[in-house]
């Protein structure tokens, strides 16, 4: 069983309290770790220990700081069957979607290392409009915000983690990262590897615990300069609320469309929405939740959607061959049943699965749903795909953009004309032609728009976020 305290200044320290939580594996139930439950007080040392780490640390020199992300990256690799296998234990995902994602870990420090070294600033044309400008020099310093908290979810425990320390160490900051209550351990297993590649004391802490209660107090305390946010929309809405004036980023819900036209490789579109709609049993941000299908080609979409959705094998996230856990908990796997039953009794045709039993939902197609129903306008965030027959590509586009949310999209077929129309009208942070929304390098910008929140993450855009623009002019 993995054991970890609070990450405070460089010191690895139990909760003030001397309190701490179990991490329950949600598969069967079984402790698979135990971490401290850090209280408000924990939560103000380690923004403390922060606010010294990111004096010294932005004075730091930007290859001194790659070099450390560099050598994390190794250790990252080194580590990545242990790193894989928590994350399995403590989210319930397949072990070999563990394993990938651990893997990316390297790949993602290494990113982020070298962009750390890329803070370029700009000369200024003074002399460009009329004043005293042509006697004077600007130009741009791209200098580092100072104390960042990072706030992540379960679905992605080192990635989204990875995706908000690594650019933020990078550039020159100091990071309080408080990780979900559900996988906490992948989270802290990462900070290790970040200590032991040399970050120094007070540019990362690591306090797990009570969302409500280390949230507010750390979203709150005006030495935070910037808060990066991945989660549900109605915690976003609560940070945006009480945050105060800081940069912000909110990574948050989405209900994201693939859109299917006359035209497409249906076999390839069944294929990625197979894999889209269920991998890491739907609890994707940019999972492929509505299909919104071209009712010349549904049919044929779904004979080759059916057989693939049938053979996904639910089971134990470590044994060989199993393609889809359990939800992280019984309670979700329960919202998301309702949520099934009630798109039937709103009218929709469950095709398969839907069933439940404990924490696992069977891997679901429902048809015949309106994107007006809660069931497409809300984030479903389990192993359900729904299809929604259009007759138009106006129909289509009008449906994808029917919900409140804007993160991600994806369209196969059509023609050129309308593949261009889809990237440019549809309403996403990417556009995904030829694909589903289920897709992401880690470099490429990715953020939301409307209720999927703001900001853009990816190691590039988060260390542009992470850092400000200083104006500097030179005057004889
Ligand atoms: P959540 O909002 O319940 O929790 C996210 C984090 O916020 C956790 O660390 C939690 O402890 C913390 N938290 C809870 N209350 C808080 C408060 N009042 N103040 C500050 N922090 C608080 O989300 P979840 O269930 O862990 O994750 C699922 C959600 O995350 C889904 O809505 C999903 O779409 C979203 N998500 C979005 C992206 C993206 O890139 N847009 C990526 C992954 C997940």
């Amino acid at each position: 069983m993995t054991k970890f305290d609070l990450l405070i200044g460089g010191e690895w320290r139990p909760a003030s309290t001397g309190e701490t939580a179990a991490v329950h594996s949600p598969f069967d139930g079984s402790v698979v770790g135990e971490v401290a439950v850090a209280t408000e007080a924990d939560a103000k040392s380690a923004l403390s220990a922060a606010q010294r780490g990111a004096a010294i640390w932005s004075r730091t020199p930007a290859h001194e700081r790659a070099a450390i992300l560099f050598r994390a990256a190794e250790i990252a690799e080194l580590r990545a069957e242990d790193i894989a296998r928590t994350i399995s234990l403590e989210n319930g995902k397949p072990l070999a979607e563990a394993t990938g994602e651990a893997r990316r870990s390297g790949a993602l420090l290494r990113l982020a290392a070298s962009e750390g070294t890329q803070l370029y600033g700009e000369g200024l044309p003074l002399d460009a409009n009329p004043g005293t400008g042509q006697d004077k020099v600007g130009f741009t310093l791209r200098q580092p915000v100072g104390v960042i908290v990072a706030i992540t979810p379960f679905n992605y425990p080192a990635l989204l983690v990875l995706h908000k320390v690594a650019p933020a160490i990078a550039a020159g900051n100091a990071v309080v990262l408080k990780p979900a209550g559900a996988t906490p351990l992948t989270a802290l297993m990462l900070a290790k590897v970040l200590v032991d590649a040399g970050v120094p004391e007070g540019v990362l802490s690591v306090v797990t615990g009570p969302g409500g209660t280390l949230g507010d107090v750390l979203v709150s305390d005006p030495r935070v300069r910037k808060i990066s946010f991945t989660g549900s929309t109605a915690v976003g809405e609560r940070i945006a609320a009480i945050a105060g004036v800081k940069k912000l980023s909110l990574e948050l819900g989405a209900s994201s469309p693939t859109v299917i036209l006359p035209g497409a490789d249906l076999e390839r579109a069944a294929s990625a929405v197979a894999a889209g709609g269920y991998v890491n049993a739907g609890q994707v941000c940019i999972s492929v939740q509505r299909v919104i299908a071209h009712h010349t080609i549904e049919a044929d979409f779904l004979d080759a959607l059916l057989p693939k959705v049938a053979a996904i094998r639910s089971g134990d996230p470590l044994a060989d061959g199993t393609t889809l856990g359990p939800l992280i908990s019984e309670h979700e796997a329960q919202r998301v049943e309702r949520s099934i039953a009630r798109a039937v009794d709103d009218g929709s045709r469950l095709l398969v699965g839907g069933e439940r039993s404990g924490g696992f939902v069977s891997p679901a197609v429902l048809t015949n749903v309106d994107t007006r129903q809660p069931f497409a306008q809300e984030e479903l965030f389990g192993p359900a795909v729904s299809v929604t027959t259009v007759d138009s590509f106006d129909a289509a586009i009008a449906a994808a953009n029917g919900t409140p949310y804007g993160l991600a999209a994806g369209v196969f077929g059509g023609t050129l004309a309308e593949g261009i129309r889809a990237m440019r009208e549809i309403e996403a942070g990417s556009v995904h032609l030829g694909w589903t929304p289920l897709w992401r390098a880690d470099l490429m910008p990715y953020g939301g728009l409307k209720a999927s929140g703001y900001g853009k993450e990816g190691v590039r855009s988060a260390v542009a976020e992470m850092t400000e623009v200083k104006t500097v002019v030179l005057h004889s």
